[in-house]
């Protein structure tokens, strides 16, 4: 398999500002736990952070330049990765459920402008509607005099939560038809009822921002459902017919969007895999113990080989499965949660065994392998755990009703 020219020059490119500005800060923006605006800024300012660059990536026919500018920003580190990508999520639920003009009102203003960069967040998980997704209470009631939103609920986890300029909220439109019955909505800069609740003290990913978001009252204009109100109302009937008759499910919208998004966070779990492997093979080749290398043990140097295979192996299921998405190939083996939960396993391993190489200096916070540990972790719990990755692709390959 061979990347295009486009994509190595953009791998390259994203490689060496890894290299020169985000490494370098990684340990500092972990310890503050706080977004690194200056970093956003640097990358906004040579064009590697906003809508232009991420349009031209995804436009790319392969599929392939998503996932490999993901795993050289992760490969830098993950907590300024996600402070850097963490509003791709918002935005890709703007262009997948919007109308053009909706797309074009509020895309742009995600990630602000080259001098004044700016965030988005997507908000759905809820204190008592994590995995349960149907569990979702926030509710958003119809206001038919004023052409009027009104939104009341806790949002919770949600990365950029409460920094954001716009906040993607997804809410229970009919509560007697579970996730069909919800629907999103998009929260402009400055509107009244929106607040950040308790913002998180975390393992991991610590200079990404992750808070509770508060809505209290929030009036939106209609024009601030995503899809408008027809293609709802379509929606919401056809639910009900369904409902009523015990017809089959044409799938989940929203589901389907999150199922071709996983290759993209599975490729920033490749990334923190393949920089733990190279930092420990690196260590084991210059450490010396009872007067040699201890990449010469074999034990060392198996733990070496089987890192490198899992890495190579993850990201041959994510370039697969994003290949795919690019190409409107239909997921028959839910090969988007492949990519994700192997990817995420293998984060999780590959730091684990990096900290065992490093030896007493793995377990320091003066070597980077620990911090990308406590990154991995979040690989196996959000965009969907490693069980519901499974259950997913139990459910596909085996039509049988899991639960
Ligand atoms: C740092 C961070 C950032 C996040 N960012 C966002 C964001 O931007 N937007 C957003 O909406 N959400 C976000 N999340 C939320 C994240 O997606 C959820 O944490 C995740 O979906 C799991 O939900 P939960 O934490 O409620 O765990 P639960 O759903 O309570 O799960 C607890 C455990 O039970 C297991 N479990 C649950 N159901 C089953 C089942 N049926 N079968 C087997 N096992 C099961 C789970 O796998 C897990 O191990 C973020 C979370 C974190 C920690």
């Amino acid at each position: 398999m061979e990347l295009s020219e486009d994509v190595l020059e953009v791998q390259k490119w994203v490689h060496e500002f890894a290299v020169d500005v985000i490494r370098p800060a990684a340990h500092e923006w972990d310890e503050r736990e706080q977004t690194p605006w200056p970093i956003i800024q640097e990358a906004a300012k040579i064009g590697l952070y906003g809508l232009e660059f991420w349009g031209t990536q995804w436009l790319d026919p392969s599929g392939l330049a998503v996932p490999v500018v993901m795993e050289e920003l992760f490969w830098g580190d993950a907590g300024i990765g996600l402070a850097l990508v963490g509003t791709t999520l918002a935005s890709v639920a703007v262009v997948a459920n919007g109308t053009p003009e909706q797309v074009g009102e509020w895309a742009p203003q995600m990630f602000g402008t080259e001098s004044e960069p700016a965030v988005a967040a997507f908000c759905s998980s809820e204190p008592d509607a994590g995995s349960d997704v149907g569990a979702m209470r926030t509710r958003a009631v119809y206001d038919e005099a004023s052409d009027e939103w009104v939104l009341n609920g806790t949002k919770t986890w949600a990365t950029n939560g409460g920094i954001a300029a716009v906040h993607v909220v997804v809410a229970v439109v009919d509560p007697s038809l579970g996730t069909r019955g919800q629907a999103s909505f998009v929260i402009g800069p400055g509107t009244k009822g929106l607040s950040q609740g308790q913002k998180f003290a975390k393992h991991g990913i610590r200079a990404s921002h992750t808070a509770e978001v508060v809505l209290d009252d929030v009036r939106l204009p209609g024009s601030c459902l995503l899809g408008g109100k027809d293609k709802l109302d379509e929606r919401l009937a056809r639910a009900r017919e369904r409902q009523r008759t015990g017809g089959a499910s044409r799938g989940n919208a929203s589901m389907a969007t999150f199922e071709a998004s996983r290759p993209s966070v599975g490729a920033q779990a490749v990334g923190i895999a393949r920089a733990a492997y190279e930092y420990a093979l690196g260590y084991a080749q210059q450490r010396v113990q009872f007067g040699k290398p201890i990449v010469e043990n074999q034990a060392v140097a198996f733990q070496l080989a089987d890192m490198k295979v899992n890495v190579d192996a993850a990201r041959l299921l994510v370039w697969r499965a994003a290949w795919m998405a690019r190409n409107s190939k239909p997921f028959t083996a839910a090969e988007g949660s492949q990519s994700k939960l192997f990817a995420g396993e293998t984060a999780v391993r590959t730091t684990e065994k990096a900290i065992q190489i490093l030896g007493g200096n793995g377990y320091t916070r003066e070597y980077p392998v620990e911090r990308m540990a406590r990154d991995a972790k979040i690989y196996t719990i959000f965009e969907g755990t490693s069980e519901i990755q499974r259950l997913v692709i139990g459910r596909t390959i085996s039509g049988a009703a899991l639960r």
